[in-house]
């Protein structure tokens, strides 16, 4: 195909603002899916996706569209993910294309996550397709709506299509605004070989599979090709697009999109961001890649059982390759073992992967509270990076520490600033500026300590603004602050995993309620337990966990020796998920615990 009949776009929104039943919509129009073979909401195709109702993954499907000036066009499909853990594959997906569908929510508005992915549409100079969804709502404002777009982003209310993803209305009128609208891509056909590749999944038979976007070239079957980034070298077995099935083609052009499937065994190989290039006849320059994300959240996955570990490790390779941001290195507690220090963009990517272990490598997890990366400064001059509290060193070796810090934007109703702003000062905010966007809303910003919003944040907000604001932040550098370590002792003995790191002014309040939590859900012993809580020598709160005075089996002695049995197998089953520290069985909740502090 030639290139002046392709378009490559994606489709950008605020999270429910219907983008993936609009994709669908699409498919279905351009009956790339049959009725029959229409899934609701095939692009979110993952199970836990289709659960949560939110896009993780990328997937890139090609449409056939017969259009009104009678040729007929390819329409590269890119699915984004609407969650801000997952701003970077969004950035991913835009390096693949031409041109973005910009998805409103026609009785929502612009909220705070449309402005972040506006912005990264701009910063990459694509043409921009506003699309009003949801007309079909009793409570849909077209006129709001098309004014916050002038107002706010500058689009001119000529441009905007008027839709509803649900009844099908200005589907047809989106498909033409794609032909017309998004400049066909205009690669160097004639040039060695440049795919980008910008996503990779495994597959148990066929080994990696890579999504890329020939930027100058050809790649045609059985050629040799090399990974510019590793050196690597494959041989292309398979190359094909997504129709939305996987369809065979004789070879991928400048300007297309798909995927080539190449023999590749090791997950390490197929690096999302790395440039494909012909092995006889190399680009002497790879394409420019992705910014390398670094993961900002950080917490203890082990395995529940200690023999899983191998499983646990090979999980994690494989999950590695879908998801270029998870990092994981071998951490060893004194309490729980081994198992990985793992790092993750923010909480829902870290619930996500914690639920994929468990749900699809059947490997039950122990797993400890998340923390931020923090920078410490030594006394001796030296700058070391802290991803485990445990290995934050004593207070007399610290010079300075510094933590992650954030930018949040807010949009909120007028009638919502003040819990907003409450909020953000108990969270150790700094109020930036308040500027009104219309008559009711406003755009507040405020930077927060990133240790202070990644975990429970997004609730809190939900609820004091009854759902009605919305946030999107990005990090923007380290502040020193005056943060300290408190550890947690279990019948006197430190346990490794339960150590955090927090404010000075909050370390008190919290190292208590830790310590009462952890009295709560510690099982009983014959002998009392005592609970701590102490920064450095200094004991700060003391709990007991009092001795139960009879043994739980005496009962049984003599008694029905089945019964006895049973009793011993559901001990045995509770304490899969428990951890023995010393002569104490701690609960998986209780590394958990510390989150469940305000
Ligand atoms: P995404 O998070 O942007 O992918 O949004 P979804 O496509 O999952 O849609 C979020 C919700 O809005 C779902 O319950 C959809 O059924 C609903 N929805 C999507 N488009 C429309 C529409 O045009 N009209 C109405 N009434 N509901 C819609
Ligand atoms: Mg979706």
């Amino acid at each position: 195909m030639t290139q002046e009949r392709i378009r490559n776009f994606s489709i950008i929104a605020h999270i429910d603002h219907g983008k993936s039943t609009l994709a669908d919509r699409l498919l279905e129009y351009t009956k790339t899916l049959t009725e029959r073979e229409m899934q609701e909401q095939f692009l979110d195709n993952m199970d836990l996706e289709r659960e949560r109702g939110i896009t993780i993954k990328l997937q890139a499907v090609t449409m056939n569209y017969q259009a009104k000036d009678g040729k007929e066009y390819y329409l590269n499909v890119i699915d984004t993910p609407g969650h801000v853990d997952f701003t970077y594959e969004v950035s991913r997906s835009l390096k693949a294309c031409e041109g973005v569908l910009l998805v409103v929510d026609a009785a929502q508005g612009i909220e705070a996550q449309t402005l972040a992915n506006i912005y990264l549409a701009l910063e990459q100079n694509l043409e921009i397709i506003p699309v009003i969804n949801k007309i079909d709502l009793p409570n849909a404002d077209v006129e709001k709506v098309t004014r916050e777009l002038e107002e706010i982003v500058g689009i001119d209310e000529d441009e905007v299509i008027l839709a509803s993803a649900k009844d099908g209305t200005g589907i047809e009128d989106i498909l033409e605004a794609i032909v017309e609208r998004i400049p066909a891509p205009d690669d160097k056909e004639d040039d060695h070989l440049k795919a980008l590749i910008f996503d990779s999944y495994y597959d148990t038979y066929r080994g990696v599979i890579t999504y890329l976007r020939v930027f100058s070239g050809q790649l045609v079957p059985g050629m040799e090709i090399k990974m510019m980034q590793t050196g690597k070298k494959f041989e292309a077995s398979e190359i094909g697009i997504l129709n939305p099935g996987p369809k065979k083609v004789d070879a991928l052009n400048a300007g297309e999109v798909g995927f080539m499937a190449a023999n590749i065994k090791d997950v390490k190989d197929s690096r999302v961001g790395d440039t494909i290039t012909s092995y006889k006849k190399p680009a002497p320059e790879p394409l420019a890649g992705y910014k390398q994300v670094k993961p900002m959240v950080y917490c203890g996955l082990f395995p529940a059982d200690g023999e899983d570990y191998e499983d646990l490790r090979d999980a994690l390779d494989k999950l590695q390759l879908n998801d270029a941001s998870l990092v994981y290195e071998q951490e060893n507690s004194a309490a729980l073992g081994f198992g990985f220090r793992c790092g993750f963009l923010g909480l829902l990517h870290m619930e996500i992967i914690q639920e994929r272990l468990e749900r699809e490598y059947g490997i039950s997890l122990v797993t400890t509270a998340p923390n931020v990366v923090y920078r410490v400064e030594l006394v001796e001059g030296e700058e070391i990076t802290i991803e485990n509290p445990t290995d934050l060193p004593e207070r007399n070796e610290i010079n300075a520490i510094y933590e992650p810090v954030v930018r949040a934007n807010f949009m909120v109703p007028q009638d919502y600033i003040g819990p907003v702003m409450e909020l953000c000062e108990e969270k150790r905010g700094e109020y930036e500026t308040l500027e009104y966007l219309d008559s009711l809303r406003v755009l507040l910003k405020y930077k927060l300590p990133l240790s202070e919003i990644v975990f429970d944040f997004f609730d809190l907000l939900k609820s004091k603004t009854r759902g009605y604001a919305s946030f999107d932040y990005e990090i923007i550098g380290y502040e020193g602050a005056d943060l300290v370590k408190v550890d947690i002792l279990v019948n006197k003995e430190p346990v490794d995993a339960l150590s955090f790191i927090v404010h000075q002014d909050k370390a008190y309040y919290k190292g208590r309620q830790l310590a009462g939590k952890l009295r709560e859900m510690l099982p009983r012993q014959m002998f009392d337990v005592p609970v701590q809580a102490a920064i450095g020598n200094k004991v700060i709160a003391r709990e007991t966990v009092k001795a139960v005075k009879k043994n739980v089996l005496a009962k049984c002695y003599g008694g029905d020796i089945t019964r006895k049995r049973k009793l011993l197998e559901k001990q045995k089953e509770g304490k899969q998920r428990m951890k023995q520290v010393g002569k104490v069985d701690i609960p998986q909740e209780a590394f958990m615990a510390v989150l469940s502090i305000d």
